[in-house]
């Protein structure tokens, strides 16, 4: 069994002490016993006050980014190396404002799989189509075209442990959320594209999030699709009373 994923993203949003008073507020009302896996990826500079807030709670905590390389001449980066070492779980690879706005391509993105792999960390991979993409009817071939290029050269092991978030972008902060079908549909697409590349076994255990609007009002309904096995949440995850709704969606 999949155990449900609910990660919000804060992308570029709170500095280190409301990051600590937002784990304040949450902690102790998050889901108990691993019924749902909870997680916060949030900007470099708050890691560390995320992890010292977190810390003996059932909070999980991800990067929103890093580099390929460990270390060495590479101005402003984030090193997977010590995402390790400071007890980092997650890392979110190829948003699509990484691969829009800073011009990130496939080959990053399964340089930083496999550089994330090679020092523990698990990546929350992204994928998803534009709104001319879609309009084209061509959505399926360019997220399973993302996933083929993405996932290159990673073993069924590693596979079957990473996350993939499909963020359809033209509903990313648009109020316009997927339907629960169409966000189904994707998902249900890229399991069958990880069995075609895998096996049964590696596309039953990977596990998939839906991502663009979702909030506590559509939660519910997305997650009670067969493939959709969480959310990975912008807007809605800032605030505590929002996050923890859509934590404890099963309630
Ligand atoms: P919103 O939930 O704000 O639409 O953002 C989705 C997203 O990009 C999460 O990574």
């Amino acid at each position: 069994m999949r155990t449900p994923i609910i990660a919000g993203n804060w992308k570029l949003h709170n500095n280190p002490e409301q990051t600590t008073a937002f784990v304040e507020a949450v902690k102790a009302k998050l889901p108990k016993n691993t019924k749902v896996e909870t997680v916060i990826a949030a900007p470099a500079v708050d890691l560390d006050a995320l992890r010292k807030a977190a810390k003996g709670s059932e909070l999980h905590i991800a990067a929103e980014n890093c580099y390929f390389e460990d270390e060495g001449a590479f101005t402003g980066e984030t090193s997977p190396k010590v995402l390790k070492e400071m007890g980092i779980d997650y890392c979110i690879i190829g948003h699509s404002e990484r691969r829009d706005y800073f011009h990130e391509t496939d080959e990053d993105i399964n340089k930083k799989a496999k550089a994330l792999f090679a020092n523990g960390v698990l990546p929350i991979i992204c994928c998803g189509e534009s709104l001319e993409v879609r309009e084209a009817n061509k959505q399926n071939e360019w997220v399973v075209g993302q996933i083929k290029k993405a996932l290159e050269g990673l073993s069924s092991e590693q596979v079957a442990k990473l996350v993939i978030a499909y963020e359809p972008i033209w509903a990313i902060g648009t109020g316009k959320t997927a339907t629960s079908d169409q966000a189904e549909e994707m998902c249900k697409t890229i399991r069958e594209t990880i069995k075609d590349l895998y096996d049964e076994t590696t596309a039953e255990n990977v596990r998939i999030q839906y991502g663009g609007s979702v909030k506590p009002a559509n939660v519910k309904e997305l997650m009670a699709k067969p493939n959709i096995d969480g959310g990975l949440v912008g807007g809605a995850s800032l605030e505590p009373d929002s996050y923890l709704a859509l934590a404890n969606y099963q309630d």
